[in-house]
């Protein structure tokens, strides 16, 4: 039985409704499944962590490969489901909790998780987000999420997806791109395109800052208003307090042109623009 007949035949069998405010949407591709687990590349050392299991899909093939997977799911109808699916697993750990209130830190104790998740879109930055930011002890995080958020994760300067995420995501770790993945895909189907990435924390952020705050701040305010230059961005925002005299000044200071746009700026460009502004 395929993926789909399989999903179709538990659904009816439980008579399990679809809900949309948690991010339903199951995946049925036997092919999307096999490329998130062989990117995620899980050994039987490791702890995953999966972000909404659904009915246990990706969770089965998780524990085949893992010394443990802790799996937490929002939606408590699926618990009784979960608990049936995945009987034969005994390195399986079923959580009925909101992710967002999950102490994450001492899920893991003294492991560094592997996260493996197709999550629910509706929460996809603050996840990923959080986790990156509180430097939680996560060693990959191969995540299905909106195509739309994966291109803007990983995009360079001067591109059209290029913006404060990007920027966010590239300063805690390194993005790769594994797959575009169709809504075909999924049931129910969702309205968004979908995409497989993978990003790898780095040890160290690539780029040296006195102030990491004060980075983000400005990078915030850079991209407040996509099509002005940098100078009145920063002028226009309550953050920065000085004139468009001043703010010209400090760029050419460090070698930028007056007229730049944030959209043109590097993360070391940014970094840099941060130490000069901590001065
Ligand atoms: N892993 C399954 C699969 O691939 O078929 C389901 C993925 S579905 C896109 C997202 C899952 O996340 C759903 O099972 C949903 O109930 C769950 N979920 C939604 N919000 C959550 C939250 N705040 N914390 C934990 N799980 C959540």
């Amino acid at each position: 039985m395929g993926l789909g007949a399989k999903t179709k035949a538990i659904i009816q069998k439980y008579d399990f409704a679809f809900k949309k405010n948690f991010g339903q949407n199951f995946l049925i591709d036997e092919h999307v499944l096999n490329k998130i687990i062989s990117s995620a590349d899980i050994t039987k050392e490791d702890t995953v962590l999966e972000i909404g299991p659904g009915i246990g899909t990706l969770t089965q093939a998780l524990a085949k490969s893992a010394g443990k997977v802790i799996a937490v799911e929002i939606d408590k109808t699926l618990v009784p489901i979960l608990k049936e699916v995945l009987s034969d697993f005994d390195n399986i750990e079923i959580i009925n909790n909101d992710i967002l209130k999950t102490d994450i830190r001492a899920l893991a104790g003294d492991t560094r998780l592997k996260l493996v998740a197709n999550l629910p879109y509706y929460i996809t930055t603050p996840i990923i987000m959080g986790i990156l930011e509180q430097r939680l002890p996560v060693e990959s995080i191969t995540v299905m999420i909106q195509k739309e958020v994966a291109l803007r994760m990983q995009a360079q300067p001067s591109s059209k997806d290029y913006g404060a995420l990007s920027l966010a995501v590239q300063y805690y770790c390194e993005p790769y791109l594994v797959a575009n993945v169709p809504q075909n895909c999924f049931m129910p189907r969702p309205n968004v395109d979908s995409a497989v990435i993978r990003l790898t924390p780095y040890e160290k952020p690539p780029v040296e800052v006195k102030d990491e705050a004060l980075m983000f701040r400005l990078i915030k305010a850079a991209f407040s208003q996509r099509r002005k230059t940098l100078v009145n961005c920063l002028f226009n925002s309550n953050d920065f307090n000085f004139d468009k005299a001043q703010l010209g000044e400090i760029l050419k200071a460090n070698g930028f042109d007056e007229r730049v746009r944030g959209e043109s700026l590097s993360l070391e460009d940014f970094a840099k623009l941060a130490d000069a502004f901590a001065e």
